[in-house]
């Protein structure tokens, strides 16, 4: 079976588990500390959190920012449930905002229609989260003006794109935004076991997250808001819980960053290939800007003409020999949960539309030319007998 994505674990990875198993720490020890100082030179962000999943890191960053019960947040339907999910569980509104057609991340034209409609209703977000869909980054420049206009903060989910650039800067940096959101599961860019983090410029930001993740604990004697009693001292001084990654995932972290910049030119060079050796099929690729460089979590191919039928044979021809292919996604505002908020089929078509026609193919670092090509075999002869 070759599956959509997959973890790449060399002989290095498990030495790193290894020595920290028979380490003193097993959590809240010297490794954890170490991957937030190396994302933080990683990214360029001043700022750096690792927790236990980016779900978890995006519930840490709506927390921080300190809205109110009513205040909305927007972000797209073509992104995983957590993504929205955060707004909720902290307490907010949620609203999506379509994706745009050529390169299915959040369409920046029906954003700014949106915000000019918002405004006159006042009911304008609080907060954006954008996702960086496949690995291919929303345009910051864009965005970022129109947060200064329109006054939200921007959340960056960039579950796909660690490894990424825009503008010549990494993905992270947060240059252009508040937040940005990383996931270590399994299937992302790399891995440890399950995990997440955020990195941040904002001092202010970090503080409150820092406390989030801890049980709202400080057991730092400057920041101590009644008198230190003594050495065993230590407060509680917000509402908190415990989202922290242990340090055994944290030693296996710090191993696989060693090699992302390899790991992800390995996934260009496989979409290199796909795009090459699909083109003259009755396909469709993610468009992609010059000033981009994607990380290519995932390699979306999309139908030319919709049609679902089609679409949906593709897909089982695929899984039924061995192909284990996935969509990402489908729309949030349609799923059970999210139709009783109220949303409804049709209020945001290009999404619809986009998750009728879309599939993921395998891409990963170690998916070799051998199984790459049997994948290229199969949806070309598919297409071979559809004629
Ligand atoms: C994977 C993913 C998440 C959640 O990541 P976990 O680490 O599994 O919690 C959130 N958003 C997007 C876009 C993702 O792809």
């Amino acid at each position: 079976m070759i599956n959509y994505s997959k973890q790449s674990i060399n002989y290095s990875d498990i030495k790193a588990v290894n020595r920290t198993l028979k380490s003193d720490f097993l959590t809240q020890g010297p490794r954890t500390n170490e991957f937030e100082q190396k994302l933080k030179k990683y990214t360029g962000a001043k700022y750096s959190i690792v927790v236990n999943s980016a779900s978890s890191a995006l519930l840490v960053s709506c927390m921080s920012l300190g809205l109110k019960k009513k205040d909305i947040v927007w972000t797209v339907p073509n992104t995983f449930v957590a993504s929205a999910n955060c707004a909720l569980v902290s307490g907010h509104k949620i609203d999506f905002v379509d994706i745009d057609d050529n390169n299915w991340n959040i369409s920046l034209e029906k954003l700014k229609i949106k915000l000019a409609k918002a405004k006159i209703k006042k009911k304008l977000p609080k907060a954006i989260i954008i996702v960086h869909l496949a690995g291919l980054p929303v345009d910051p420049i864009e965005l970022k003006k129109l947060s200064k206009k329109y006054k939200f903060y921007i959340i960056e989910d960039a579950s796909h794109s660690i490894g990424a650039k825009y503008y010549g800067k990494k993905v992270g940096c947060c240059k252009w935004s508040d937040l940005c959101i990383f996931s270590f599961h399994p299937v992302k860019i790399i891995t440890t076991g399950e995990g997440g983090s955020i990195t941040t410029n904002s001092k202010n930001l970090y503080e409150k997250m820092l406390l989030f993740k801890n049980n709202g604990i400080t057991k730092d004697k400057k920041k101590f808001q009644n008198k230190n009693l003594g050495p065993w001292y230590y407060e509680q001084q917000s509402l908190g819980y415990n989202f922290r990654i242990s340090d055994i995932q944290a030693s296996l972290g710090i191993n696989q960053l060693r090699r992302i910049d390899l790991m992800v030119k390995k996934r260009n060079k496989i979409a290199k290939k796909y795009r090459n050796d699909l083109k003259t099929l009755p396909l469709k690729f993610q468009k992609i800007d010059k000033v981009f460089f994607s990380s290519f979590h995932l390699f979306i191919i999309r139908l030319k003409e919709n049609n679902k039928e089609i679409h949906k044979k593709l897909f089982i021809y695929l899984r039924k020999n061995n192909i284990f292919v996935n969509l990402h996604y489908l729309p949030i505002h349609l799923q059970p949960f999210y139709k009783k908020l109220g949303f409804r089929k049709g209020d945001f078509p290009n999404s619809e539309r986009y998750a009728e026609n879309a599939i993921s193919i395998p891409i990963y670092p170690d998916l070799n030319l051998t199984n790459q090509n049997r994948v290229i075999y199969l949806i070309k002869k598919f297409f071979k007998k559809k004629k």
